[in-house]
């Protein structure tokens, strides 16, 4: 018999490696992977292009009716790209003016009911591992595996500097430290939806972990969960 496909979800903090550890589950299972951060700055980056008011529920309401996101499988990074409209848009939602918008627009009760539905429509069939703050919390409560990263302050900075400086020279240690302080609090403290550990959840503090490690134990509980 064949095992039945089931939800994993991982949350936790800006920068602790969520989604590499997703997508290596993902690829390792044959499940999808939905990255579900990308919607929220997919979304940011069409209202920032458009000049949209976030302040102003209706013209964010009314330019969501706008938004149509999509993904492209992409080989190169074993993943999915994702699409605004039909543009794919994965690397410029990587960028600061992006990352300094987006964790605002995700408290709109708006663009999270927004994404949340088109996150559960994207799980309803199982088999498939989702990242975010969420998505153990609201978008699947009722997921088989739980695993909320966390890795402390200085460490994911440090990570994050070194992934965008590959492509931005120019870019600070300091403006990657302050973004993310900025961003764990709004996420922390928002009143949507905040970033909160599932009580089922596994914790999974990679602060001394290398990807490797981290990635044995996660499939050490997936597999548990599978059964
Ligand atoms: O995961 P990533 O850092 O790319 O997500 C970008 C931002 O989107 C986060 O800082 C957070 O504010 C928001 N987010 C969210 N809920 C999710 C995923 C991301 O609020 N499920």
């Amino acid at each position: 018999m064949t095992a039945k496909p089931i939800i994993i979800t991982l949350d936790g903090w800006s920068s602790c490696g969520k989604s590499t550890l997703a997508k290596a589950l993902a690829k390792e299972l044959g499940y999808v992977f939905v990255d579900s951060g990308a919607m929220y700055r997919a979304v940011t980056l069409y209202l920032l292009r458009n000049d949209i008011d976030i302040a102003n529920e209706q013209q964010v309401q009314q330019a969501l009716t706008k938004i149509e996101l999509g993904f492209v499988f992409n080989p190169a990074r074993g993943a999915s790209d994702i699409l605004l409209n039909g543009e794919n848009v994965e690397s410029l939602i990587r960028e600061m003016k992006v990352a300094e918008q987006v964790s605002k627009v995700a408290t709109l009760s708006a663009v999270r009911k927004f994404a949340v539905q088109q996150q559960q429509r994207l799980g309803a069939a199982k088999g498939i591992v989702m990242d975010g703050r969420d998505i153990g919390t609201v978008v699947f409560p009722q997921a088989e595996l739980k695993i909320f990263m966390t890795a402390d302050r200085e460490t994911r900075v440090r990570r994050r500097y070194l992934e965008l400086a590959a492509t931005d020279p120019g870019i600070s240690e300091e403006a990657v430290r302050e973004n993310l302080a900025r961003r764990d609090y709004m996420d922390a403290n928002r009143e949507e939806s905040p970033l909160r550990q599932a009580p089922d959840a596994k914790v999974l503090d990679n602060t001394n972990l290398s990807p490797e490690e981290q990635f044995k134990i996660a499939l050490l509980w997936a597999r548990e969960a599978i059964g």
